[in-house]
C-alpha cells in the first residue's frame, strides 16, 4: 500500500465515519488499500490525522452525554437488538469488503459476519441489568450505603487487520451495553469494512457519534487516539510491541486499558489421542485464515512415540489444501494479507532453514499462484527453535516432542505468551490436570478455535490484560460509585 493522491476514479472511496456520516480527512489526503489477491489497489481511504481524531472524540463525547445516555439500559438494549439484525442483513457485503482488504476467504468471512449478530443479541440482554448493590453498614447504622454502576465514558478502540469486525465487536458489544461510546481506529491495512460497518449500524438506529471511525496511513492517527485526553479508556487488539506503547500512552492519562495481544499457542497431543481428530484440529487451528489469527495453534507438542505418525497425517492434509482466489467456494486458503507480513513469514522460514530444522512440507511461496501465497508449512524442530518461540502470524506449524506429562506442561508453558492452548487425549483425568496446568486464557480439550460471546477471551502474560466476551466483559466498561446517605 502506498500513499496516493486518491484521484483514481475506478477505486471505491471510503471517508472516515464521524457524527453519522462519511467525511474526508481535514487535510484532504487519502491512501490506497491494496487487494492482496489481485495485487492492486481497490479503494481509497481518508488519510486522517490528530485533528480528525479530535473531532471524532468530541462527537463521541456529545453522544455519550446526550442521546445515548438518555436512552437508558432498556433503550440501548432495543437499539442493540436492531444492530444484530442489520449486521446479518449486510453480512455478505461486509464480508466482501474484508476479503478485498485482507484476502481472507469469502466463505469464512461470511460465516464470521453471520455469527456477529449473536454478540449484539447477547450483550443487549445485559444492557438493562447493570445493577448496583445495597451494602449493609457497620453498626451503628447511621448511613444507608449502596453502589451505582456507571459507564466509563468514551472508549478509544484500536484494531488489527485480521478480522477487523470480529475484533471490534469484542469491544463494541459490551461497551454499548455499558452505555459507553466509541472512536475506533482500524488498521491501515484493512480499514474499509469498519467504515461500512459503522454506516450499517447508524442506519439501523445507532445514534450519530456513538460509533465514530478514524482512519490513517501512518501511526499518528492511532497514537493520537491512544494518548487523547478526551477519552476514558483504550481497548486495543494487535501486536504485543504496539500494545506496550498504547498502554504507556493510556496510563500517562490514567486511562483504563484492555489489551488483546499476540500468541504462540500450544497444541499438546498425547499418545492416546484420536490422531485423526488431532490432525484435523491442528490443521484448522494453525492454517485457518492463512495462520493470521492471534489464537493460531502454532506449536505442536507431541508425545515422542506418535510424532512421526501425527506429523505425516498433518503433512498429508496440508498438502491437499487448495490455495487460490479467496472469493471461490472451493478455495481453502487465501494469500497472506499484506507485503510486510508476507516478507516476515518468509523471513522466519529462511531462519528455520538457517538453524537447520526440517521443513516437512511447504516452507516456500506458492509460485504457481503469484501474489502473496505461502504454502501451508510444517517444521519439525526443537522447543528452542526461533520459529517455535516467536509469533510468525502465517501458515506455519512447528512440531517438537515430549516424553512425559511433566515435560509436556513445562514445554507448553515455556513461552512469554498465554492466549490459548489445546490438549488432545482420551484420558479425562489427564485432560483436567493439563487444563489446570496450562497458563493461558482459553484451553480447548479435543477441540480448537471455538469462541463464543458468552465465554471470556483474553490472555495471560504477554498476550494481554483484561478479558473480552462473557458477561464480565461489560465490567471492563463500567465504573462503580459508592453512595452513603445519612439516616
Ligand atoms: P499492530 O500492533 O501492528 O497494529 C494494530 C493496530 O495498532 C493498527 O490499527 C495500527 O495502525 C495501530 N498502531 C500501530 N502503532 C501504533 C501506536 N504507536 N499507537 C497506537 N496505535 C498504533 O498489529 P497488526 O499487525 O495489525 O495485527 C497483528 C497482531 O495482532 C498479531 O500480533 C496478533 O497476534 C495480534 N492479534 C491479537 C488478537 C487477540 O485477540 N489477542 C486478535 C487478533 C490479532
Amino acid at each position: 500500500m502506498t500513499i496516493a493522491p486518491g484521484t483514481a476514479t475506478d477505486l471505491q472511496h471510503f471517508g472516515m465515519f464521524i457524527d453519522g456520516k462519511q467525511v474526508d480527512a481535514l487535510s484532504g489526503r487519502t491512501f490506497e488499500s491494496q487487494n492482496p489477491y489481485a495485487g492492486e489497489p481497490w479503494a481509497t481511504i481518508a488519510d486522517g490525522g490528530p485533528e480528525d481524531v479530535d473531532r471524532a472524540v468530541a462527537s463521541s463525547r456529545t453522544a455519550f452525554e446526550g442521546e445515548w445516555r438518555e436512552l437508558g439500559g432498556f433503550g440501548r438494549a432495543r437499539v442493540m437488538r436492531r444492530l444484530a439484525d442489520a449486521i446479518t442483513d449486510n453480512a455478505e457485503r461486509l464480508a466482501l469488503l474484508e476479503v478485498n482488504d485482507s484476502g481472507k476467504l469469502l466463505r469464512e468471512m461470511r460465516g464470521q459476519l453471520n455469527g456477529l449478530g449473536a454478540w449484539y443479541s447477547y450483550f443487549s440482554g445485559l444492557a438493562d441489568k447493570l445493577e448496583g448493590r445495597t451494602v449493609p453498614q457497620l453498626a451503628p447504622q447511621t448511613y444507608f450505603g449502596y453502589t451505582l454502576r456507571e459507564p466509563i465514558g468514551v472508549v478509544g478502540a484500536i484494531t488489527p487487520w485480521n478480522s477487523p469486525l470480529l475484533l471490534l465487536t469484542f469491544k463494541l458489544a459490551p461497551l454499548l451495553a455499558a452505555g459507553c461510546t466509541c472512536v475506533v481506529k482500524p488498521s491501515e491495512h484493512a480499514p474499509a469494512s469498519t467504515i461500512a460497518f459503522a454506516e450499517v449500524l447508524h442506519e439501523a438506529g445507532l445514534p450519530a457519534g456513538v460509533l465514530n471511525v478514524v482512519t490513517g496511513w501512518d501511526r499518528s492517527t492511532g497514537e493520537a487516539l491512544a494518548s487523547h485526553t478526551g477519552i476514558d479508556k483504550v481497548a486495543f487488539t494487535g501486536s504485543t510491541a504496539t500494545g506496550a506503547k498504547v498502554a504507556q500512552a493510556a496510563v500517562a492519562n490514567i486511562n483504563r486499558v484492555t489489551l488483546e495481544l499476540g500468541g504462540k499457542s500450544p497444541q499438546v497431543v498425547f499418545a492416546d489421542a484420536d490422531l485423526d481428530a488431532a490432525a484435523n484440529g491442528l490443521v484448522a487451528g494453525v492454517f485457518a485464515a492463512t495462520g493470521q489469527t492471534c489464537m493460531a495453534g502454532s506449536r505442536l507438542i507431541v508425545h515422542e512415540s506418535v510424532r512421526d505418525e501425527l506429523v505425516a497425517k498433518v503433512v498429508a492434509r496440508a498438502e491437499t489444501i487448495l490455495q487460490g482466489d479467496p472469493t471461490q467456494a472451493d478455495t481453502e486458503m487465501g494469500p497472506v494479507a499484506n507485503q510486510p507480513q508476507y516478507d516476515k513469514v518468509l523471513g522466519y522460514l529462511q531462519g528455520a532453514r538457517d538453524e537447520g530444522w526440517t521443513i516437512a512440507t511447504g516452507g516456500e511461496p506458492n509460485d504457481d499462484l503469484g501474489g502473496l501465497f505461502v504454502k501451508p508449512t510444517v517444521v519439525v524442530a526443537e522447543h528452542d527453535a526461533t520459529i517455535a518461540r516467536e509469533e510468525v502470524f502465517g501458515p506455519v506449524l512447528t512440531a517438537y516432542t515430549f516424553r512425559d506429562e511433566d515435560e509436556a506442561i513445562r514445554l507448553a508453558n515455556d513461552t512469554p505468551y498465554g492466549l490459548a492452548g489445546a490438549v488432545w487425549t482420551k484420558d479425562v483425568h489427564r485432560a483436567h490436570r493439563m487444563v489446570a496446568a496450562i497458563k493461558a486464557g482459553t484451553v480447548w480439550v479435543n477441540a480448537y478455535r471455538v469462541v463464543a460471546p458468552n465465554m471470556p477471551f483474553g490472555g495471560y502474560g504477554l498476550s494481554g490484560i483484561g478479558r473480552e466476551n462473557g458477561a464480565a466483559a461489560v465490567e471492563e466498561y463500567l465504573e462503580t460509585k459508592s453512595v452513603y446517605i445519612e439516616l
